[in-house]
């Protein structure tokens, strides 16, 4: 991770335009920064904000923590999140507030928090499915495109320019920023986390999720897996954000970062509508824009929106005019939608004429059956029924001169049913009705043609329509593998992520994963007060037992073992494999008291257990060496003090449950 040289960044502060968390905030940072601050005092700072106390209240209900009943004193919801996740909420929430607005006129300052919140919201969602465990990664959403902000406000003209520029000419905004201004948005982005205290992890975060994979982050690392979950939640923010074209371009990056997640099916679908639900929830108390989008589980069951995408260069392709067949063999065309294919590459199609006048209607027909395509005739009348109901049909011809036939009512109908959204709708024009033809146009359809018909006119729009089709269906053939592909992939990936943090002989959590849990309870436990013990669990006399029954029945006996130990802990917190015949328990939230009762039930329920190997039955017991953490200890610190006692229960006849005295 980069960061901006101190000098210029004290000059860029200097200049006072440099985003900046403001009242409370910037309080609650500095109260944050003595070692010895107390709760009570930040609960008075939050007070004095009515409106930040209500949001932080409404997010320590909304983050749940797997609680059903509500938090309702804001000292519970600080405790609850802890403080140093209250103020990283607090910062985003009040930088989010002063920068609403601002001069740059090519940053689109509504849309960039609309994301923002978007990606927030997302990455809290994740961190449960990709496990991180932790809430604060809802601010590294909120601000990990901050540094684009910061250059938006330090230079609004030049950084417009600089937009515009990578937006018309599809250059990289990084490149551009560079040559202009000698940095980044973001290193300038990590360089304001940093100052506002933010964890370096999230910083690190936020500065490579653009590109995780340049990032060089070690495999299966917490930073690297936040990196890729950051990634994802602001894939799902510009998801969010933009309209059914956009969605639809977006869908395969957005995919494959899942699946880099191991997220996939059912589980992806639900916390896509479980995430746009909340961000429309969010918005409206933050007063930010949103939207609200279909169900995910449509929008990837969607066909492509070619029609509106490709119309100018699919004309192009229209000079190439089909093999005409004959009347016989048009006959024989399916009206099933077109799953057959002509022997020039395009489907059959069915032509529905509305309003076209009896006498033309003959020479129409024959046309476009010529043309090897099905004609279906509907009534004016039936028009608009039709509309609504089910016109499977490839082209509608139309023609303005029907006296019923409103061209913007009509298309507008059309267009609303699913399989109109997609059709090619010409209109007919009579003689010297130019006028009429911006009308249509207008109100949506694709093109139109001036009575009389010329021949070489109606083939060559026939013919696009049939090429639009056929690459519709390429499309969605395309989408449908890259679809099933990032799934496999998916399954894939989350069975790598599991196996790296998974003992295979226990299934327990492996040390990595252990470990990394350790660290972050140490954190909650440091920022809440709550009490946290670690039990380092060993199998008394194990390389006996290996000696007397082999190698195989000490495997089965660790793998019975481990689960036992499982079932004696609570849901919330862990027992991991150590190492060998050495198992670490994490007790959360437990007074030490509780700690002990627990580990005292741990080694009854082993001492009872029936371990049996060739229907021998083998007897087993543990030692268990227990200490609870005190403010500010690290795992390690921790981990030898809960060995030292494990070592005093060995000396002290094994079989039993030794305690540090008081905290490490
Ligand atoms: P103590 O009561 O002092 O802990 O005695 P101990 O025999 O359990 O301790 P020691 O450290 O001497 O031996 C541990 C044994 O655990 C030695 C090693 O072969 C065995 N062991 C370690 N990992 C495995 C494993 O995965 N499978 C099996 N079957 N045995 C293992
Ligand atoms: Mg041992
Ligand atoms: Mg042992």
């Amino acid at each position: 991770m980069r960061l901006v040289d101190p000098d210029r960044y004290s000059a860029l502060k200097a200049t006072g335009k440099l985003p900046s968390p403001k009242g409370v905030a910037l309080s609650i940072i500095r109260l944050l920064q003595a070692d010895d601050f107390r709760i009570a005092d930040l609960v008075h700072l939050v007070q004095s904000d009515p409106a930040i106390a209500g949001r932080v209240l409404y997010f320590a209900n909304a983050a749940a923590f797997g609680r059903s009943r509500p938090i309702i004193s804001l000292h519970r919801a600080i405790v609850a999140l802890g403080s140093f996740r209250v103020r990283d909420l607090v910062i985003g929430l009040s930088v989010m507030q002063g920068y609403r607005y601002g001069l740059c006129s090519a940053f689109d300052y509504e849309g960039f928090w609309g994301h923002s919140l978007a990606t927030g919201i997302a990455c809290q969602e994740l961190a449960d499915t990709a496990g991180i465990a932790s809430e604060e990664i809802f601010t590294i959403g909120l601000l990990a495109r901050v540094g684009e902000l910061a250059l938006a406000s330090l230079f609004p003209d030049e950084y417009a320019e600089v937009l515009r520029v990578a937006r018309e000419g599809g250059r990289d905004l990084v490149e551009l920023e560079l040559q202009r201004f000698s940095m980044e948005h973001r290193e300038l982005g990590a360089s304001l986390l940093c100052e506002w205290g933010l964890p370096e992890m999230l910083a690190q975060a936020a500065f490579h999720h653009e590109n995780p994979d340049a990032a060089g982050f070690a495999d299966g690392s917490r930073v690297q897996t936040l990196t890729h979950a950051l990634s994802f939640a602001s894939a799902l923010g510009h998801l969010c954000m933009v309209d059914e074209e956009g969605r639809w371009s977006l869908l395969p990056g957005l995919l494959a970062r899942a699946a880099r997640l191991g997220i996939s099916g059912d589980t992806l679908n639900e916390l896509v509508d479980r995430m746009v639900g909340r961000w429309c929830e969010w918005g409206a108390k933050l007063q930010i824009r949103t939207q609200s989008l279909p169900p995910f589980a449509e929008i990837l069951a969607a066909t492509p929106p070619l029609r509106r995408m490709s119309i100018t260069g699919l004309a192009s392709l229209t000079a190439e005019t089909p093999r005409s067949v004959g009347k016989k063999e048009a006959d024989k065309a399916p009206t099933n939608g077109g799953t057959d294919r002509r022997a020039n590459g395009f489907p059959h199609l069915r032509v529905l004429l509305i309003g076209i006048p009896l006498p033309e209607l003959p020479a129409l027909m024959q046309q476009i059956e010529t043309l090897g395509h099905q004609p279906v005739l509907v009534d004016e009348a039936e028009a608009y029924p039709l509309a609504d109901s089910h016109p499977p049909a490839e082209i509608i011809i139309a023609d303005l001169s029907a006296p019923r036939l409103r061209a913007a009512e009509f298309c507008r109908r059309v267009r609303q049913t699913p399989h109109g959204k997609d059709c090619y709708l010409l209109f007919l024009l009579p003689p010297n009705g130019e006028k009429r033809a911006t009308e249509a146009i207008k109100a949506g359809a694709d093109d139109v043609l001036t009575k009389p018909i010329n021949d070489q006119a109606l083939r060559a729009h026939i013919n696009l329509a049939a090429r639009m089709r056929a690459m519709r269906e390429e499309i969605h053939r395309e989408r449908q593998g890259i679809m099933r592909s990032t799934d496999e992939f998916a399954i894939a990936q989350k069975r790598l992520l599991q196996d790296a943090l998974t003992d295979p002989l226990t299934q327990l959590p492996n040390r990595r994963k252990g470990l990394d849990f350790l660290a972050s309870e140490l954190i909650y436990s440091r920022t809440t007060g709550m009490p946290l013990t670690c039990l380092m669990i060993d199998i008394d006399h194990f390389k006996d037992i290996n000696d007397t029954h082999g190698h195989a029945a000490g495997d089965a006996i660790l793998r019975h073992l481990a689960g036992i130990l499982k079932r004696s802990t609570r849901s919330e917190d862990m027992v991991f494999r150590y190492g060998g015949e050495e198992f670490v328990a994490i007790l959360t939230r437990a007074p030490k008291h509780n700690a002990e009762q627990i580990a005292e039930r741990m080694r009854m329920h082993i001492e009872k257990a029936v371990f049996r190997w060739n229907k021998q039955r083998i007897p087993v017991t543990i030692s268990i060496g227990l200490a609870t953490a005190g403010r500010g200890v690290d795992s390690t610190a921790l981990i030898e003090t809960a060995d030292t006692a494990l070592y005093k229960a060995k000396k002290e006849g094994r079989n039993c449950v030794v305690c540090s005295p008081g905290d490490v």
